[in-house]
C-alpha cells in the first residue's frame, strides 16, 4: 500500500491496482483482522464501496469489544465476565453465576479456545493456568439447554437470507463445523431474526453471520462474524448466499 500518497494506492504483484466501484472482503478474525481491515480502508479511501466497513471488520474482529457493542445495544448475550488479573478470579467466576461455566480465549476462533469447567476446581485451574500464558480471556455463563446446539443467521442488508443448526459431535458441546460439528436448515422464530438482525445492525455489518444460542430465557447471540463461511451454509441451505451478497452490493453501487 501507498499510504502516503495524495491519491491512496494499493498495489499487487508490482502493479497499481485500478478503483474499483466495490469490494467484498474476506479477511479472517484471527490475528490478520487488522491488517485486512486496513487494506480495506485503502480501498475506501480510493473511493471504491467496501460490503463491510473496515471499522465495523475491525470491531467484529475483537471479541470483547463486540460484546460490549452488542450489549450497549440491547442484544441479548450469555452472562459475560472479563477479568485481566488474578485479584478477579473470584468475582468473575461469581458474576457469571459460578460453574459450570465456559471459558474463552479472546484471540480464539473455530471452537479453539473455548474451554467447559463443570466446577469451582476446574475453573479455576483452567483461568490461572490462561494466566500463566498471559492469555486474555471471557468467563461465560454455560448455556446448558442448548445441549450442543447453536445457529448460524445469515444475514446480508438487514435481512436474514439462509439459517442453519449446528449441532456438536458426541461427547462435545461445541458444534463448531470444524470440530466435527453437523448442519441443518433451521426455521427460525421472527423474535430470533429480529435478534440476529439487530445484532448485525449494532456491529454496523451490511453482512454477517450471526451465531445465536436457544437459552431457556430466549436467544441469546454468542458472536458475530464480519466474513461468515458460504459454503456450510449453503450446503445445509441451499440457499445461494453469494448470490445475496452480489445483489446487494450492486444495488449499492447502483
Ligand atoms: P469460536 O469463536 O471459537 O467459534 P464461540 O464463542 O462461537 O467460539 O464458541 C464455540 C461453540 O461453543 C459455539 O458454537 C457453541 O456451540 C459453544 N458455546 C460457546 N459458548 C457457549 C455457552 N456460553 N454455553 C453453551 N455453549 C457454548
Ligand atoms: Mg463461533
Amino acid at each position: 500500500m501507498d499510504i502516503t500518497a495524495r491519491s491512496p494506492k494499493v498495489m499487487y504483484a508490482g502493479k497499481a491496482l485500478q478503483k474499483f466501484d466495490a469490494i467484498i472482503p474476506r479477511v479472517a478474525s484471527s490475528g490478520e483482522a487488522a491488517y485486512g481491515a486496513a487494506i480495506v480502508r485503502q480501498f475506501e479511501m480510493m473511493g471504491s464501496y467496501s460490503m463491510n466497513a473496515s471499522q465495523a471488520i475491525v470491531r467484529s474482529g475483537d471479541k470483547l469489544r463486540s460484546l460490549q457493542l452488542l450489549s450497549r445495544k440491547n442484544v441479548d448475550l450469555p452472562k459475560t465476565g472479563f477479568a485481566h488479573n488474578l485479584l478477579g478470579k473470584d468475582d468473575v467466576i461469581k458474576l457469571v453465576g459460578g460453574p459450570p461455566l465456559v471459558i474463552k480465549l479472546l484471540q480464539g476462533s473455530q471452537g479453539a479456545g473455548v474451554v467447559l469447567a463443570p466446577t469451582q476446581k476446574a475453573a479455576e485451574a483452567v483461568i490461572s493456568a490462561f494466566q500463566q500464558l498471559h492469555a486474555n480471556f471471557l468467563v461465560q455463563e454455560f448455556v446448558a439447554e442448548a445441549e450442543g446446539h447453536d445457529i448460524r443467521a445469515f444475514v446480508v442488508g438487514g435481512k436474514v437470507v439462509a439459517a442453519m443448526e449446528r449441532s456438536a459431535p458426541p461427547g462435545d458441546f461445541r458444534s463448531n463445523l470444524h470440530r466435527g460439528g453437523s448442519a441443518k436448515k433451521i426455521k427460525l422464530s421472527k423474535h430470533e431474526r429480529e435478534v440476529a438482525k439487530a445484532a448485525a445492525k449494532a456491529m454496523n455489518l451490511n453482512i454477517a453471520g450471526v451465531d445465536l444460542i436457544r437459552a431457556k430465557r430466549g436467544p441469546l447471540v454468542l458472536e458475530v462474524n464480519s466474513s461468515p463461511g458460504l459454503e456450510g451454509i449453503e450446503n445445509a441451505t441451499k440457499v445461494d448466499v453469494a448470490e445475496k451478497i452480489i445483489e446487494f452490493v450492486e444495488k449499492k453501487v447502483a
